[in-house]
């Protein structure tokens, strides 16, 4: 939810954490919304932001980043990428823009998780450090030690538009997920991660015809609550580790709902 400018002020005196959610527009399958990494990030940072604020930090979720470097799903109508240097620079200046109004704490919620666009993050965060002299926090959710907390579907690889994900919009946005197609759809075990290892650039070319990998039938809204648990978790142990000024985050990230 947008607030006002005067809202915003009471956030920014109180010294807030801002969570700003970075996904693409990008196929996900005949089954899912092009918007599916935005609605995960967003619902992931509004999670992580309701057990802040219920432990006494308060905290705001920003405007989704709905675009970014998607060009794994290049064959697929709608997708929409942007260049390297064009997500970098939209990112590192919404940093900039805020942490030069007086903000102290950025956190980034991504779930796109294509290398170019978590290679974009990774840079727009040193552009803005240096800038300005503050860390942003960012957990890279492939690494191993996240990744082992989410499910086995996740850490196969074999997760775009699979399990994993629908799990998670229909968790979020059942209405957005088409779901007796979603039921009838056959697996494909394909590791996305092995294949650009080896060095496929596609979703076409890595065997996914229909811009899926896993088993979206097998998907189910409690999975997906499951994991957006361990995800607003996630979030919040990382901006502990980035601030640890900050005290007592880590003791909020384990807040049930
Ligand atoms: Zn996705």
């Amino acid at each position: 939810m947008i607030k006002c400018w005067t809202e915003i002020a009471q956030y920014q005196q109180q010294g807030a954490i801002l969570l700003l959610p970075v996904g693409s527009t990008e196929a996900h399958g005949p089954h899912l919304p092009l918007a599916t990494d935005a609605i995960i990030s967003e619902t992931m940072a509004q999670r992580a932001a309701a057990k802040l604020t219920a432990g006494g930090h308060p905290a705001l979720v920003l405007p989704t980043i709905s675009y970014s470097v998607t060009d794994f799903s290049q064959d697929f109508p709608g997708s929409i990428s942007l260049s390297f240097a064009t997500a970098r620079a939209v990112l590192s200046e919404i940093g900039i823009s805020l942490i030069r109004q007086g903000f102290r704490y950025l956190a980034i919620a991504n779930s796109h998780l294509e290398p170019a666009h978590i290679n974009s993050i990774q840079a727009a965060c040193e552009v803005i450090a240096t800038t300005t002299g503050r860390a942003v926090c960012f957990p890279d959710k492939r690494r191993r030690r996240w990744a082992q907390q989410l499910t086995a579907e996740f850490l196969s690889g074999a997760c775009h538009a699979g399990s994993y994900e629908t799990s998670l919009v229909l968790a979020a946005q059942p209405e957005l997920v088409q779901q007796e197609l979603q039921q009838s759809l056959p697996p494909v075990e394909i590791s996305l991660s092995t294949a650009i290892q080896a060095g496929k650039q596609t979703f076409r070319e890595i065997g996914g015809d229909q811009a899926y990998f896993g088993n979206p039938a097998a998907a189910s809204s409690n999975e997906g609550h499951q994991t957006y648990d361990t995800l607003a978790q996630m979030l919040i142990i990382a901006l502990q580790e980035t601030y640890p000024e900050l005290a007592n985050l880590a003791t909020l990230a384990h807040l049930t709902d």
